[in-house]
């Protein structure tokens, strides 16, 4: 195997871009400017041109250089054929990974989804590193998903799979979810989320409560959890039931060595990890119950890393 990679994490601002040697070393990390002007047309030749640049400064040439993974915030199959991302504006379905190592001068490049990817950098060298079968869960201002097995990205048919945020949970929700659907799991774990079941808690009384002085967000319900608040701990406990309700249904089905949770709502993570383990210990099939738990650690460099391990 040669003795470098490149991992690429493209976001709808910036793209993140890590030089890796092929023990998981991080050489180096810089980022551009995504530019999705033009339906974002350009994004992959700055990439392209990029990492030419550095491959230049550094004296890289192909032989030293096992190739390039990218993590793209849409669909992404086990081909590289993205369908549609519209952080980046992008309207096609089209083969990113063929397309970029054109740019590349052939360069092995593969493609996956960024969650996905994320998962694979947690497996690879952060918290899930030694398991075999992992599922990450991000907590964000949405809730992405990635499931490995066997060490692998489940792709599914169509780059779909881990979408874990859109699981119907709720009937009864007349609000809608981001992606048209009305109960998505990602309507009560996300920040966005714990902040609408804390309004809706505040409308429904009187009651006194630290939440009416504080911000509404989730940092602040989790400190005011810490100080006993009943009205957050309420709070809380609705998060924890979804959210524990929905890593049993995907435990029942996947059965993974362990969960990792990451994203912004983690980082309260003593404070919250409980309230999703009770509830997932109560719903989960007896044989799954040994299933761990453990918080991320990569935080934002965990696409790269992902994405230099997809060509590793
Ligand atoms: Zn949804």
């Amino acid at each position: 195997m040669k003795e470098y990679a490149f991992g690429i994490d493209v976001g709808g601002t910036s793209v993140k871009i890590g030089l890796f040697k092929n023990d998981g070393t991080l050489v180096e990390k810089w980022s551009i400017p995504t530019h999705t002007e033009n339906n974002g047309a350009s994004i992959l030749g700055d990439i392209a041109k990029a990492i030419l640049a550095k491959m230049e400064e550094k004296k890289l040439t192909e032989a030293d250089v096992e190739g390039v993974g990218i993590g793209l915030p849409g669909a992404v199959d086990a081909q590289g054929v993205i369908h549609k991302a519209v952080n980046l504006h992008w309207e096609d379905t089209f083969n990113v990974a063929e397309r970029l190592s054109g740019l590349l001068n052939g360069l092995k490049v593969k493609a996956g989804n960024d969650a996905n990817v994320a998962a694979l950098g947690e497996a690879w060298v952060g918290s899930g590193k030694g398991y075999d079968s992992l599922v990450m869960v991000t907590l964000g201002t949405g809730v992405g998903g990635g499931v490995i097995v066997n060490g692998k990205i489940v792709e599914g048919a169509t780059g779909a799979a881990g979408e874990i945020g859109h699981m119907h949970m709720n009937d009864d929700e007349e609000k809608q979810c981001n992606c048209g659907n009305h109960g998505c799991l990602e309507q009560y774990a996300s920040a966005t989320g714990i902040v609408n079941i804390l309004e809706k808690e505040l409308a429904a009384s009187d009651e006194n409560s630290v939440m009416r002085q504080k911000k509404h967000t989730a940092k602040d319900v989790w400190d005011a959890v810490e100080e006993g608040d009943a009205l957050a701990i309420r709070v809380a406990e609705q998060f924890g039931s979804y959210l524990g309700k929905g890593l049993s249904i995907i435990a029942d089905v996947i059965n993974p060595e362990i969960f990792v949770i990451g994203g912004g709502v983690s980082l309260s993570g003593d404070v919250i990890m409980p309230f999703i383990t009770k509830n997932f210990e109560k719903h989960v099939f007896h044989a799954c119950r040994g299933t761990k738990f453990t918080r991320a650690i990569l935080g934002n460099d965990g696409g790269i890393y992902g994405a230099a391990k997809l060509v590793l």
